[in-house]
């Protein structure tokens, strides 16, 4: 394998690169990305960079020593339109295609193009409706909303909706969000402690209604369900992401809400692979099929795409990805942690601390097993369970391990 493309210039995207030279591949490696940035860090986009606290450089993700050592080829500020993978055992065809229609040739990919916001009907005909993904798209809101004194609405009450929320409130701004489900935060963590979530932000006066059908847009104005009109200065959209899949319709990759993926990555081709917020794949160790949208996934799984590929490259046995998933989320001066996967139907036993307190930890249970932990403020009681995650302890042996009982 002399030829390695990664597609998606970003935390998955980088991490590939690096673990691929670290495995020892001295061929050429190009990434290609539609942004014009080098890779840069997003969680800070929604808390420190929007609130004016970082200038965009203290979210590069590495300095320029640490990137020149990787020897990249970069396409930046240019889209792959797609892809062609040709005959399994000859390499000639396979090539990626750039906007411009430079076709780029490979033995080996990674994809790596993450996800992209969904929008509203509309949206983009109305000037104070934003979303945000990109460090664009911070600084632009950023502009908006450092001044105080707007009225924000922010429709989702998701991880976007809320870290928003809770900066532009901090930014002093009135700020309502708009959530169609029926707590925040309802899918990551469950309805009771997405509403345990919801009280902290209650605590510094932002309104969460949920169970709200958002109509429309209008200028100035959210519409909602029953002829109501919600003023708005700005409205942030957060209503979850779409895996950047488009450019690999007709590659004959299965495409199925995101890159199906084997257990070790390979996306079903030879030297094929995905990582990030774009690959779907079975996580033995939850025994689910998952696709997972947060910085540690993708930072994981971009490594050990590039070391399965190189593996496959060189004849050897690939690794399946079996990781604990891994959230944080800062909200205010509160930090959120969670281990593992919660469902609609575990059982959620607070077992330190009280949602009154505003910090606690709570384990999630399903079938007689620990399937989650979560935290709010409290690292220290979350962060061992991730052995016991990887052990698959029993509900049992956790509320045991948790409350010394
Ligand atoms: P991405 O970061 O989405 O990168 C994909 C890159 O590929 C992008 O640059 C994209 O423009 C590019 N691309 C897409 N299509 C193409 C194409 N056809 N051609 C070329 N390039 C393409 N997670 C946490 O765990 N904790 C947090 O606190 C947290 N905060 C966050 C805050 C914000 C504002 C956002 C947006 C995300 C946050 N996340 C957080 C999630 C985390 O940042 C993502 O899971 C992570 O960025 C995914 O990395 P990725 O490389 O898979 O995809
Ligand atoms: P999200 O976390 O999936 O949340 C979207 C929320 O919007 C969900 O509660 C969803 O409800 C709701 N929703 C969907 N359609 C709606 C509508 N029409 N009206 C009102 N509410 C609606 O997605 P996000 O908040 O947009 O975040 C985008 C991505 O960034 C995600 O991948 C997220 O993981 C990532 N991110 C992560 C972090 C972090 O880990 N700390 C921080 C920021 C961003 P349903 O689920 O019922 O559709």
């Amino acid at each position: 394998m002399q030829d390695v493309v990664i597609v998606g210039g970003s935390l998955a995207g980088l991490r590939s690169a690096e673990s691929l030279r670290t495995g020892g591949h001295d061929g050429t490696i190009t990434i290609v990305g539609d942004e014009p940035h080098l890779p840069y860090d997003r969680p800070p986009l929604s808390k420190r960079v929007l609130s004016g606290a970082w200038e965009p450089d203290r979210a590069v993700l590495r300095r320029p020593d640490d990137m020149a050592a990787i020897d990249v080829r970069w396409r930046l500020g240019e889209r792959a339109v797609a892809l062609a993978l040709g005959d399994d055992h000859d390499h000639h065809d396979r090539a990626v295609v750039l906007d411009g229609g430079d076709r780029i040739g490979f033995d080996g990919l990674i994809v790596a193009t993450g996800a992209t916001p969904r929008r509203l009907p509309g949206q983009e005909e109305q000037d104070h409706v934003v979303v945000l993904r990109t460090l664009d798209d911070a600084l632009d809101l950023r502009e908006r909303i450092a001044g105080g004194d707007r009225r924000v609405v922010v429709i989702g009450a998701g991880f976007i909706g809320l870290e928003v929320a809770a900066t532009a409130r901090q930014l002093g701004n009135d700020v309502v969000v708009l959530e169609g489900g029926p707590a925040p935060l309802v899918r990551a963590l469950g309805a009771e402690m997405g509403e345990a979530v919801g009280a902290v932000h209650a605590d510094h006066g932002v309104e969460i209604r949920c169970g709200v059908k958002v109509e429309g847009l209008a200028p100035g104005a959210v519409l909602i369900d029953g002829g109501w009109h919600e003023p708005a200065d700005v409205v942030v959209v957060g209503i979850g992401v779409a895996p950047a899949t488009d450019w690999l319709d007709g590659s004959g990759l299965r495409l199925d809400d995101g890159v199906v993926c084997r257990p070790d990555l390979n996306a079903g081709r030879a030297l094929v692979y995905a990582a990030g917020d774009v690959a779907r794949w079975h996580n033995p160790l939850f025994d689910e099929v998952m696709r997972v949208e947060h910085w540690t996934n993708a930072a994981e799984q971009g490594a050990l795409a590039a070391l399965n590929l190189l593996a496959e490259s060189s004849g050897q046995p690939t690794q399946p990805y079996a990781p604990v998933p891994f959230f944080w989320s800062d909200q205010y001066e509160r930090r959120i942690q969670f281990l593992g996967r919660a469902g609609p139907d575990d059982e959620v036993r607070i077992v330190a601390g009280s949602v009154e307190e505003r910090k606690f930890a709570a384990l999630y249970g399903r079938a007689g097993r620990l399937r989650g932990v979560l935290g709010l403020d409290m690292p220290r009681q979350v962060m061992p369970f991730r052995n016991h995650l990887l052990e698959r302890i029993s509900w049992d042996e956790a509320l045991e391990l948790a409350t010394g009982a």
